[in-house]
């Protein structure tokens, strides 16, 4: 179980709520519930991404995760 702050993932600096995952496919699942719950802007602009552009933010995303998995 990875666990990375919500800052970590891409959220608002200040934001330190804490999303947990087994895998990054998960992290990124959790992650979204947490955006849509308590960043309706962000989640707006999620919204708004085409899915080139939800690949590109997975793929950048991949070596956070794996970084945090390893630390
Ligand atoms: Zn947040």
């Amino acid at each position: 179980m990875t666990t990375m702050t919500c800052a970590q993932m891409g959220g608002p600096a200040d934001c330190t709520a804490t999303i947990s995952g087994n895998t990054s496919q998960e992290i990124i699942e959790n992650g979204t519930k947490h955006v849509l719950g308590s960043h309706p802007e962000m989640a707006e602009d999620m919204k708004k991404m085409t899915d080139e552009e939800k690949a590109k933010w997975a793929a950048d995303f991949q070596p956070k995760f794996d970084a945090a998995s390893e630390a």
